[in-house]
C-alpha cells in the first residue's frame, strides 16, 4: 500500500510568536508546490493561534506538542482537545519521550490523551521508543511493545487508522546520532507486525509510521526510501526554514 510520506516539525520550548511566523512563513513560501508530502509544523502552545492563521487554507497542518484528556474545568495550566482545535491544530503530538521524562507520561496517560484528540477529530502523532540503557541491554523489542500495545489499548480499527506513530530512539534524540536505515526499518518493521497482530492487515499497512532522531536533509533519502519509514518527527532541523524543507524535498521522488 502506498502511504503518503508526512514530515512534522516539534518545535519544542523554542520560538516567540513572531520568531514562529518568521519560520513558518518561510517554509510556506518554499513548499507551496508540495502536494505529495504532508507537511505540520509543531509549534509552542502560545504561537499556536497566530501560526494557525498563516498555515489555514495551505499545505501546511498545524500540531500540538501535548494536551490534557479532560474537556474543562479545574485543571490550572491545562489545554484541552476542543482548544486546540479552536487555536487551528489539526494534529497533536502525544508521548513524546521527553514528556515521558520529564513530565510523568505513561503508557495509561498517553491512551487518554489519544482517546481526547481522537474525539475531537484530532490527528495523534504517537511516540514509542527505547533509551540508550534499553538499547544496549538489548530491550529494544520489549520497550516498544510495550509502548505500542498499552499506549494504543482498545482503540477500533477505524480509530488506528487516523493516527501517525513516530519511533523515536531516544538514544538519537538531538544528540547527532540517527538509527541507521536499516535500525530503524527493523523497528519500523516490528511495530508494523504488533498492529496486524493487536488488529489486522488493513490496519498494520495503512498507519504511518515516521522515523525521529536527528533527522537531516542529508540523511532523509536513505531513512525514507525503507519499506516500512512513512516520514520523519523533525526536531532540530525543524527549527530553520532551509534544513526542514531539504527534508521535505529528500522525500520527493
Ligand atoms: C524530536 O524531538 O522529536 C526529535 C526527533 O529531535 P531531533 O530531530 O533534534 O533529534
Amino acid at each position: 500500500m502506498a502511504r503518503k510520506p508526512i514530515i512534522a516539525g516539534n518545535w519544542k520550548l523554542n520560538k516567540t510568536i513572531k520568531e514562529a511566523l518568521e519560520l513558518v512563513g518561510g517554509i510556506k513560501e518554499k513548499v507551496a508546490d508540495v502536494k505529495d508530502v504532508d507537511i505540520v509544523v509543531g509549534p509552542v502552545f502560545t504561537a499556536l493561534s497566530e501560526v494557525g492563521k498563516l498555515t489555514s487554507g495551505s499545505n501546511i497542518g498545524l500540531s500540538a506538542q501535548n494536551l490534557y484528556w479532560e474537556e474543562a474545568g479545574a485543571f490550572t495550566g491545562e489545554v484541552s482537545a476542543t482548544l486546540l482545535k479552536d487555536a487551528g491544530c489539526q494534529y497533536v503530538i502525544i508521548g513524546h519521550s521527553e514528556r515521558r521524562q520529564y513530565f510523568n507520561e505513561t503508557n495509561e496517560t498517553v491512551n487518554k490523551k489519544i482517546k481526547a484528540a481522537l474525539a475531537q477529530g484530532l490527528t495523534p502523532i504517537v511516540c514509542v521508543g527505547e533509551n540508550l540503557e534499553e538499547r544496549e541491554g538489548e530491550k529494544t523489542f520489549d520497550v516498544v511493545r510495550d509502548h505500542v500495545t498499552n499506549s494504543l489499548k482498545g482503540f477500533s480499527a477505524d480509530e488506528m487508522k487516523k493516527m501517525v506513530i513516530a519511533y523515536e530512539p531516544v538514544w538519537a534524540i538531538g544528540t547527532g546520532k540517527t538509527a541507521t536505515p536499516d535500525q530503524a526499518q527493523e523497528v519500523h518493521a516490528f511495530i508494523r507486525k504488533l498492529l496486524n497482530e493487536m488488529h489486522d492487515e488493513s490496519v498494520a499497512e495503512s498507519i504511518r509510521l515516521q522515523y525521529g532522531g536527528s533527522v537531516k536533509p542529508d540523511n532523509i533519502k536513505d531513512l525514507i526510501s525503507q519499506k516500512d519509514i512513512d516520514g520523519a518527527l523533525v526536531g532540530g532541523a525543524g527549527l530553520k526554514v532551509d534544513s526542514f524543507v531539504g527534508i521535505i524535498q529528500g522525500c520527493l521522488s
